[in-house]
């Protein structure tokens, strides 16, 4: 423990984020550094615990408590106190093959179970770890490590988000020959064309890409495992097969008007925008917000984004449609430490639209009944609802529309943001995976395996939709049980 007074002496600090509506102008990144004395200051605030809470991944009432990866946070606190940056980056290592991308965009559960934050702000763990990454590369201290030996066995992963990228490096280290099948044309699944480039630059996804293919691995590009290559050629050309294609298939809104234009998913909205950045000109695909009112459906992080890129498009208007009730500002009864609590924050897109517009953009207790169109069949308003939420005859809580509350929103785009529903099928149905009930490869957690001998799965597509650290967990996972399968045993860690 670096300092046994610093949770006395020093309140909680972050770095200051650029103002939001100076970031609108662009899409770098909006988060800055700290400088060194203060981010010693805030690390001297970890208590050391006996039981330290924030790095024991866990499930509470279905949501993560503490680091699903298990993150040395402790030790690497009391090293940045003392000054000891090389010696943190290598404990931040040991169980994160890439904290670069969960300094940026992972919720942080571990500050949620943080101990300190039973009656005081946690200590800032994920500020730190992205501060303790970035200088290992600005000072040249993350280098390519390829395996000193090959152990000849040949594994396939299906799919590069932070599941496929996790267990390719880890299976590359434990020296097996690893290629990566991608569909899209560019490496790193959401961490690429989901998570816009201002929470996450894309030149960071690339280095690490450059990183692992200096370490061993092949990537293949614009290849849909299942349409452009039959399935079943991987379970004959390699000695393993790893599923981690992601939970990609989105819920739609069955309501009156769905098929106008000017409708779409989130994805849609999100993929063809970073990719529009990334090849300096707009495609065939990309879908503008500029000038328009915009209605975004769905309060999570998806909305978020879609918010925070209608923002930086140039949005007329903007309102994010949520079903859910305003959180509390404080933890309530039932949800108490160490759980994740579920208050009232405004992320990043909402602070841009308060910022331009002057409120949170996000209305509560509220559903579409219907979207209505012009003369040309483009979408020009939504009819929305306020409800409550009341329980049915077996106890279930269900929406009731509240009578007369209806509303008309002008709107000229309308996004879909209101979560996945499981991984897309074909590939699957051609490997005769078997599924679980909600659609996702049916494989045990820490155990991976599917009902096909040698066909593993991990991350969204095994688990539905989740978090980047939850695909971290998922990707090494799996590496230690397709090593095991291939050698009898494995010291992955
Ligand atoms: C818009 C958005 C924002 C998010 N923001 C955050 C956030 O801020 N923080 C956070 O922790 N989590 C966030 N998430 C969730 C997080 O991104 C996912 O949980 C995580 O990326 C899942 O990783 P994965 O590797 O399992 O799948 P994915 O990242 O979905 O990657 C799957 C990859 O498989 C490829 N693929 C699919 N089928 C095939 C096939 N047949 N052949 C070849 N390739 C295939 C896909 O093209 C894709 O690249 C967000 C999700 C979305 C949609
Ligand atoms: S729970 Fe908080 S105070 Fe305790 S060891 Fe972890 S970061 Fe430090």
């Amino acid at each position: 423990m670096g300092k046994p007074t610093g949770f006395i002496e020093y309140l909680r600090e972050l770095p200051l984020d650029r103002s939001a509506l100076a970031r609108i102008n662009d899409y770098n990144e909006f988060h800055l550094h700290m400088e060194e004395k203060s981010l010693k200051q805030q690390a001297a605030r970890c208590m050391d615990c006996g039981v330290p809470f924030c790095h024991n991944g866990s499930l509470i009432s279905g949501m993560a408590s503490g680091c699903p990866i298990n993150n040395l946070i402790p030790e690497w606190n009391d090293l940045i106190y003392r000054g000891l940056w090389h010696e943190a980056l290598n404990r931040l290592h040991k169980t994160n093959n890439f904290p670069e991308f969960t300094g940026r965009v992972c919720p942080a559960p571990c500050e949620g179970s943080c101990v300190l934050g039973i009656n005081n702000p946690p200590v800032t763990i994920k500020n730190i770890e992205c501060t303790i990454i970035d200088k290992g590369w600005d000072e040249g201290w993350v280098k390519p490590e390829p395996p000193s030996k090959r152990t000849g066995k040949k594994v396939a992963v299906i799919g590069s988000g932070p599941a496929g990228l996790s267990a390719a490096a880890q299976l590359n280290k434990a020296g097996h020959l690893v290629t990566v099948y991608e569909r899209a044309d560019r490496l790193g699944g959401l961490l690429m064309y989901g998570i816009p480039n201002m929470k996450l630059d894309k030149a960071l996804v690339n280095r690490r890409i450059e990183q692992m293919t200096q370490e061993g691995v092949s990537f293949v590009t614009g290849t849909e495992v299942g349409k452009d290559l039959p399935a079943q050629s991987l379970l004959s050309d390699f000695d393993a097969t790893v599923i981690c294609t992601g939970a990609t298939k989105p819920r739609d809104l069955p309501v009156e008007g769905r098929q106008l234009g000017g409708v779409h998913f989130a994805m849609e909205f999100l993929h063809h925008n970073t990719k529009a950045l990334l090849d300096n000109k707009p495609g065939a695909n990309f879908i503008s917000a500029k000038d328009k009112d915009v209605i975004v459906i769905g309060g999570g992080d998806t909305g978020t984004d879609c918010v925070g890129t209608s923002m930086r498009h140039g949005c007329k208007s903007l309102i994010q449609v949520e079903i859910l009730p305003k959180p509390p500002d404080q933890r309530a009864s039932d949800n108490p430490w160490p759980e994740w609590p579920k208050v009232y924050k405004m992320d990043y897109g909402q602070e841009e639209a308060a910022a331009k517009f002057g409120a949170d953009p996000r209305v509560y207790l509220t559903t579409v009944k219907k979207l209505v169109g012009d003369e040309n069949g483009q979408v020009k308003a939504v009819h929305v609802v306020r409800i409550e939420w009341q329980k049915d005859s077996q106890g279930r809580f269900i929406p009731k529309e509240i009578e007369g509350s209806e509303k008309i929103l002008p709107a000229q785009l309308v996004l879909l943001a209101m979560g996945f529903l499981g991984p897309e099928q074909p590939l699957l149905e051609q490997l005769g995976v078997e599924r679980d009930a909600r659609t996702n490869a049916k494989a045990e957690h820490e155990k991976y395996t599917t009902s096909v001998k040698g066909v593993f799965a991990a991350g969204d597509a095994r688990r539905g939709q989740s978090l980047v650290v939850w695909a971290f967990n998922e990707g090494r996972g799996v590496a230690r049980e397709v090593d095991t399968y291939l050698m009898g045993s494995t010291d992955l860690p």
